[in-house]
């Protein structure tokens, strides 16, 4: 690629001022949109909330407002407002009319291989002054088009995966040659991704840093982890910092990437709508509730999912209460009242396990510190995860970020944790598995690949 090279010195002090303007723009619409009531409001304590709102203080603390274009999920153009939060999806009461969004989901990306077809959708494209949406490859199932990634300094297996919403299997898939030393990678090395997540363009610069700066807050101000940024440092820098991190001293120069641009048409669309041919429904079962039975249709291979995820889950914490299944889809998919997606029978709500007499509730109940089961919810997350067919999970950023803690303090090791969570690298900054989307507080998402 060498756009990298072809943006040049006046290119990137353009994008530069470009950044800072955009970023100074977007901070009034981030503190209204978290003054605002959650989507999925109803009647709930100011106890709830206070816990809530200090949840999402904490999480944003020292979170500056991405400095890059990036979309979650919808892939609008890039703009300051999908930077933010593209919209609310579906909290179970959520009012339908926040459907702003869906002029931009509205064509459907999906490759038709009929003759004409490509055409008009190209010219349409053109029209719109975007880029043509390339086909589906094979290899990505047809979801999205063959990406070929150049391995970076500071890159290894976990993080390049999370940068595009895949997992680790998925690239050792792709690449078969590096089965037999995942962890030997080297820069300029090419990698074949298929994305769930819009390739981003990145450049390196250099940060100074300023008095009371510290690993976590520059990081976080470039949408990486300490660890990352730390591994873009020349080796001996990088050993210092590792060794101790507080050695890092003000008007100190660091190597950090930022993105220059957002490959938005390699990143599949989100196919929210559309219908169900063949339906199966969730049946009750050991270990779960169903919360509307006449809502819980599936694919074949969703069903089997919800049900393997539930029981592996099952094997690990036998003693928690019952997995609470939300809505999958109606008998025959189409249209869900009250969510936006829910329409082809692969995506379905699960709620966060609590602690104590709330633990019971079939409501789904808000994360608050006092009731959220952080280690079950955790292996619940996990266990869906691993069935290999989600292609993604909506979860606030703030409960990311009691997971991504409590997943570190377990061991979990960080190739892993970069590869699941978008945490703590902004919430308008798309990456991992797990990826915020407002009005995901007291379920999670999950959307399977079929
Ligand atoms: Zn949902």
């Amino acid at each position: 690629m060498n756009i990298l090279c072809r943006a040049g010195v006046s290119g990137l002090v353009r994008m530069l001022r470009s950044l800072r303007s955009r970023t100074s723009a977007l901070l009034p619409l981030l503190v209204a949109l978290l003054a605002a009531p959650p989507a999925s409001a109803g009647p709930r304590s100011t106890v709830t909330r206070k816990a809530e709102a200090l949840m999402i203080d904490e999480a944003l603390r020292g979170l500056p407002a991405p400095p890059t274009g990036s979309e979650v999920d919808a892939p609008a153009r890039v703009d300051a407002a999908a930077e933010v939060e593209p919209e609310a999806e579906e909290g179970e009461e959520e009012e339908e009319g926040e459907e702003t969004a869906e002029i931009e989901l509205a064509d459907d990306p999906r490759p038709t291989g009929r003759a004409g077809a490509g055409a008009s959708k190209a010219s349409k494209a053109a029209a719109k002054g975007e880029k043509a949406r390339p086909k589906g490859a094979p290899e990505c199932e047809f979801r999205s088009a063959l990406y070929e990634h150049e391995v970076a300094a500071g890159d290894n297996l976990g993080r390049i995966a999370g940068r595009y919403g895949v997992r680790k299997d998925d690239v050792l898939r792709l690449n078969p040659a590096l089965k037999k030393n995942p962890n030997l990678l080297r820069p300029g090395q090419k990698l074949k991704i298929c994305p769930e997540i819009a390739p981003r363009l990145r450049q390196a610069t250099e940060h100074v840093v300023k008095k009371g700066e510290n690993l976590s807050k520059i990081a976080a101000k470039y949408q990486a982890t300490p660890s990352e940024l730390i591994a873009l440092q020349p080796k001996k820098v990088a050993e210092r910092l590792r060794k101790s991190p507080k050695s890092l001293q003000p008007g100190q120069k660091l190597v950090v990437m930022v993105s220059v641009s957002v490959l938005a048409e390699l990143a599949p669309k989100d196919e929210v709508r559309g219908s169900l041919a063949a339906s199966v429904q969730l049946p009750a079962g050991a270990g779960y509730h169903v919360k509307r039975p006449h809502m819980a249709y599936g694919t074949a291979y969703t069903i089997k999912a919800i049900q393997a995820a539930v029981s592996r889950y099952k094997q690990r914490r036998p003693k928690g209460p019952q997995v609470h299944i939300g809505d999958i889809s109606s008998k025959g998919g189409g249209p869900l009242r009250g969510h936006r997606s829910h329409q082809r029978g692969v995506d379905v709500d699960v709620g966060l396990v609590h602690k104590g007499l709330v633990a019971a509730e079939t409501r789904f109940v808000d994360a608050n510190s006092n009731t959220l089961d952080v280690g079950r919810t955790w292996a619940l997350i996990k266990a869906f995860a691993d069935t290999g067919e989600v292609r993604s999970i909506f979860l606030d950023y703030g409960v990311q970020k009691a997971l991504y803690e409590h997943a570190r303090k377990q061991g979990v090791n960080e190739q892993t944790l970069d590869e699941l969570f978008q945490y703590p690298r902004g919430l308008g900054h798309p990456h991992g598995l797990i990826r915020h989307w407002k009005g995901h507080k007291n379920h999670f998402h999950v959307r399977f690949r079929r």
